[in-house]
């Protein structure tokens, strides 16, 4: 019996070595990975630049406070600022933290504005922010609320894609519109540009703060920097974190100055959040993803993920039921149980993949991904699909 909280239905299975795109498990198995510990590695395994700066950090402070100047976080923080739409940044030390200060950002904007009544956030169905009190009570989903008494107040949800749903939810308490581009865990929807646009339309009319969840979406995973900027548009508040460290426990909330002017010494905090050697894995993580030519690799893999994902639709119809995602954030609606399918491609074909809501395959390979790789993980899903319909004809030929 494991000494750990029962929350995870955990796979005995547990990895030694990694390189590049692959995992070695105990016995010297070897596995594709195409599930980068849910988008973090997005680097892959073993990256040499990130294995040099953190035994190069290793040697220096590894952690003061931040009520000491920190030159690794400025250092991040300039260059995120430098490169983005955002003028200010507050590192944590995952999502759901970053998620907490972006609402806490939002809510204490109008607050500081004489406007306190207005803590109300407008959240999606079907979104994940963490697993906080608040976080959850954002995601709106029943399953996570559950046994955990009353969800926290200041939150409402509308349907992904319904700009009037949204519209009719706006109120005077409402401070914000809070969404994932792409969502993630709740089974890879992209929303669509028009979508996007309409929300920041929604915000300027009615002085809200846009907010987006990039955590998974982010840091490069859909060929652009950030997701939201295939719709042309520029947020108030970004949640960022998973590939930010490239394995290391990192996360950040980007704003603009208007949006966190009030957040001033004593509003908000971290004790871990953003010390020396978190920055320096964030700094390294930032050298290769801002490369010349980085994104543009994701965002060609991206496309021949996407067509070899037709290919393998048309080959299966009867399994393939739709595809979704954007970039290297892909997902397949499938027509076999997730759970059951993705432990199957793990133990019988040594891909690693992840389940989404919906019943959706997800796959979210390192950036580093080539396409032979893909070739060769469209081919274990393949694979597996042949190993259904062989079991199911076997079982009927023998009913
Ligand atoms: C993973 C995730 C989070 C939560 O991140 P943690 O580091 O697990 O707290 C929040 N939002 C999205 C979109 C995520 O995918």
């Amino acid at each position: 019996m494991s000494a750990l909280y029962g929350t995870y239905a955990r796979s005995d299975l547990a990895f030694e070595r990694g390189e590049g795109m692959r995992l070695y498990d105990q016995h010297g198995r070897e596995f594709l990975d195409f599930h980068s510990g849910i988008a973090v590695n997005a680097l892959g395994h073993g990256d040499p630049h990130l294995v040099t700066t953190l035994k190069a950090a290793a040697d220096k402070v590894w952690h003061t406070s931040n009520v000491f100047t920190i030159p690794e976080q400025e250092r991040l923080g300039q260059r995120l600022v430098d490169s983005t739409f955002a003028d200010k940044v507050f590192f944590t030390n995952s999502g759901a933290e970053a998620l907490e200060c972006a609402i806490k950002t939002a809510r204490h904007h109008f607050h500081s504005k004489g406007e306190p009544d207005r803590y109300e956030v407008i959240a999606f169905t079907g979104s994940f922010h963490g697993r906080t009190l608040g976080t959850i009570a954002a995601g709106g989903n029943p399953s996570y609320l559950e046994g955990f008494g009353p969800p926290m107040p200041g939150f409402k949800h509308a349907d992904p894609g319904d700009l009037e749903a949204v519209k009719a939810l706006v109120g005077p308490q409402t401070c914000a519109i809070l969404i994932e581009p792409v969502q993630g865990e709740g089974g890879v929807t992209a929303m669509s540009s028009e979508f996007l646009q309409g929300l920041r339309q929604i915000c300027d009319e009615h002085g809200l703060l846009l907010i987006f969840d990039e955590v998974q979406c982010g840091f490069g995973r859909t060929g652009r920097f950030f997701a939201f900027e295939w719709a042309d548009i520029t947020p108030d508040i970004v949640a960022v974190a998973k590939a930010i460290g490239g394995g290391f426990p990192l996360g950040a909330c980007l704003a603009t100055e208007a949006a966190s002017a009030s957040m001033v010494p004593g509003t908000h905090g971290s004790t871990y959040g953003g010390n020396p050697l978190g920055c320096a894995m964030g700094n390294a993580v930032l050298d290769r993803i801002q490369a010349p030519g980085f994104l543009d690799h994701v965002a060609q893999m991206g496309q021949r993920l996407a067509w070899h994902l037709q290919q393998l639709a048309q080959k299966y119809p009867d399994y393939v039921l739709e595809l979704r995602g954007k970039g290297l954030l892909a997902g397949i609606k499938i027509a076999p149980p997730v759970r059951d399918f993705v432990a199957r491609l793990r133990d019988d074909h040594q891909l690693l993949a992840i389940g989404a809501g919906d019943n959706v395959l997800r796959l979210l390979p390192p950036l580093i991904v080539s396409e032979a790789d893909i070739e060769d993980a469209i081919s274990r899903i393949g694979a597996a699909f042949d190993a259904i319909e062989a079991e199911t004809a076997s079982t009927a030929a023998a009913g």
